[in-house]
């Protein structure tokens, strides 16, 4: 039987949501990888404006002060799995927006509707046009609002547990309280601007608690396999 989606000229669209240390951005970039895609972890640019709002000395309790300071945030981000950066401006921000105080003020962007509205676009911009044949985007609102017609739609999640422990093995510099105590604050502000904890209608939800990362990979791969007919190479 052929292949149709090798036919396609518009990138299959792979949406990826789920809380923080389900592991979906390290999950999506392998299994982009394994499809040829692109890459585009969309909190990265919340981090991003948080970075700025942080250095340029913006109130980020006043959803005015932070709404200015989306006037000229030039933002880049690498969608090659293999090449990833995150640059505002000339200045690689790629370790720095994973800072304990970058990540302490994000949630508070994020919940400003002018930064929501305006990434969302700057998410569509840069799905859009990517030259591979696919495109996995990853978030919190990626099934729900940025792209809730995507080809192939996923909730990610992990018990509280078992995200709690994954996260404390990735930051070394925190005791695993601090983390776990931090993942859970933010978890909370986040979830009460957008439901990433149930998936919507027709979004497929995969559970890792019980999976190492290959048996996640495989298993959102195979998810995207039987959503697109397509097989990965
Ligand atoms: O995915 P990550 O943990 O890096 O996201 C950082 C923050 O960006 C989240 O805590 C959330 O506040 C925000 N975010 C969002 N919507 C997305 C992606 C991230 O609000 N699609």
């Amino acid at each position: 039987m052929p292949n149709e989606s090798l036919e396609r000229t518009v990138p299959i669209v792979v949406a990826i949501d789920g809380p923080a240390g389900s592991g979906k951005s390290s999950v999506s970039k392998a299994v982009a990888r394994r499809f040829g895609f692109g890459f585009l972890d969309t909190g990265a640019a919340y981090r991003a404006l948080a970075w700025r709002v942080v250095e340029g000395g913006f109130d980020q309790e006043d959803a005015d002060a932070v709404t200015a300071s989306l006037d000229g945030f030039d933002y880049s981000i690498g969608t090659d799995p293999d090449v990833y950066f995150v640059r505002v401006g000339e200045i690689d921000v790629t370790d720095a927006i994973r800072l304990p105080r970058v990540t302490a003020v994000v949630s508070a962007i994020a919940r400003v509707p002018a930064v929501r509205s305006h990434l969302t676009e700057l998410f569509r911009t840069i799905a859009g046009s990517t030259d591979r044949p696919g495109m996995v985007i990853e978030g919190r609102d990626i099934t729900t609002v940025v792209a809730p017609d995507a080809d192939v739609r996923i909730l990610l999640t992990a018990s509280e547990e078992a995200r709690m422990a994954r996260r404390s093995l990735e930051i070394s510099t925190q005791s695993a309280d601090t983390v776990a105590e931090q993942l859970r604050s933010r978890d909370r502000a986040d979830s009460q601007v957008v439901d990433f904890m149930s998936a919507a209608d027709g979004v497929t939800t995969v559970d890792s608690t019980h999976l190492d990362f290959e048996q996640t990979v495989d298993t959102v791969a195979e998810v995207i396999t039987t959503r697109t007919a397509r097989t990965s190479p």
